[in-house]
C-alpha cells in the first residue's frame, strides 16, 4: 500500500515536471542572452528575458489576411498565425552607474541568467527606471520571496503611471501585482515618483509616450553627440507596426492614443539620425534606428 502511494506521488511529480519543463527551458531566451554595444560613451547591454509568439488576433486595425501578408513579406510562415515575440531588458553603464530599464517577467524568467552571462551582479545596479507597470516590465523587481531583487537600487516611475495602477481604475489583480513588486522599495525609501518635466537624475530624461498605458514613457540618455531612447512598448510587432504605425495591440489601454504616439515618435526619430532606439518587444537585441520609407517607417538594427 505504502509503496503504491509513493509510486503514485513520484508519477505525479514526474508529470508535473514534464508539464512545467517547457516554461523553464533556457531555449525560451535568445542565445546568447545578452548583447553589448556602445552609444557615444555609454555601454549598452541588451538582456533577453524571454521569447514568445504574438498571435494575429492581438492586432487592432489589421485583419488576419493583412497580418498573414505582413508575415509573408518578412519571410515568416503566415500559417503560424503569429509573429515571434520578445521581452528584452536594457542595462546602461554611464560613468560609474549601472542603470536597468525595466525588469522583465520575474524570478522564473530569463533575466537572471542573462545578467550572469553578461557578467553583471544585481547588487551593482544602482537605478531601475520603469517605462510602465505591465507584468513583463515590473515582474523582476522582486525575487521568489517577494524581496527586492535589486537591493542597492533606487526605483523610478512616472507619477501618472503610479497613480493609475495603484488606483481602483486598474484591474484588481494587476494592481495587487504592482503593489507587491514595489513594496520592498517603498519600505526602504527607495521608490521615487516623478512628474513629467521633472529632473530624474542628471544623466537621463523622461520622454512621455502615453497611450499604451496612461503614464507610459521612455528614457533618454545623451552622450558624445549620440542618444539612446529606451522606448518601452511603442512597438510590439516589428513586422507590422513600422510599416503601419496605426496598428495597435489589445495590450494598449488606449489603442488610438497609442497609435498617435507611435506615429509621432517615429516621425521625430526618423528625422534625428543620432538616436538609437531600444525596444522591449523588438526582435532581440532590439537596438537600432527608425528610418523613413516611401509609405511609412522601418527599423534598421545596429550591430
Ligand atoms: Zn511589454
Amino acid at each position: 500500500m505504502g509503496i503504491i502511494v509513493i509510486l503514485m506521488k513520484l508519477l505525479f511529480i514526474f508529470l508535473a515536471l514534464a508539464l512545467l519543463w517547457p516554461l523553464s527551458s533556457a531555449s525560451a531566451q535568445a542565445n546568447p542572452p545578452y548583447f553589448k554595444t556602445r552609444v557615444g560613451d555609454l555601454e549598452v547591454i541588451a538582456l533577453s528575458d524571454a521569447t514568445s509568439r504574438m498571435g494575429f488576433d492581438l492586432l487592432i486595425g489589421l485583419d488576419s489576411p493583412g497580418a498573414a501578408a505582413a508575415a509573408k513579406a518578412s519571410g515568416l510562415n503566415p500559417d503560424d498565425k503569429s509573429f515571434p515575440g520578445f521581452v528584452n531588458v536594457f542595462l546602461v553603464k554611464i560613468k560609474d552607474n549601472l542603470v536597468l530599464i525595466d525588469t522583465g517577467n520575474g524570478p522564473q524568467s530569463g533575466l537572471s541568467a542573462a545578467l550572469e552571462a553578461a557578467g553583471v551582479k544585481r547588487e551593482d545596479i544602482k537605478y531601475v527606471f520603469l517605462t510602465h507597470f505591465h507584468g513583463d516590465h515590473i515582474g523582476g523587481l522582486i525575487d521568489q520571496l517577494g524581496q527586492a531583487a535589486f537591493k542597492n537600487a533606487k526605483v523610478y516611475a512616472s507619477k501618472l503611471e503610479d497613480e493609475y495602477w495603484l488606483s481602483a481604475e486598474a484591474p484588481f489583480e494587476r494592481r495587487k501585482r504592482a503593489e507587491k513588486a514595489l513594496a520592498p522599495y517603498k519600505e526602504a525609501g527607495k521608490y521615487i515618483k516623478f512628474n513629467e518635466g521633472e529632473t530624474i537624475e542628471s544623466f537621463v530624461s523622461f520622454t512621455p509616450l502615453y497611450g499604451h498605458t496612461p503614464g507610459h514613457g521612455g528614457y533618454l540618455f545623451e552622450s558624445g553627440g549620440e542618444s539612446l531612447l529606451v522606448w518601452g512598448d511603442i512597438v510590439h510587432v516589428k513586422y507590422v507596426q513600422f510599416a503601419n504605425p496605426a496598428v495597435s495591440l489589445t495590450y494598449d489601454i488606449d489603442p488610438i492614443k497609442a497609435a498617435q504616439t507611435r506615429n509621432s515618435i517615429m516621425e521625430k526619430l526618423s528625422d534625428q539620425k543620432n538616436v538609437v532606439v531600444a525596444g522591449t518587444h523588438l526582435p532581440f537585441p532590439g537596438l537600432g534606428r527608425v528610418v523613413k520609407t516611401n509609405k511609412a517607417f522601418d527599423f534598421e538594427f545596429i550591430n
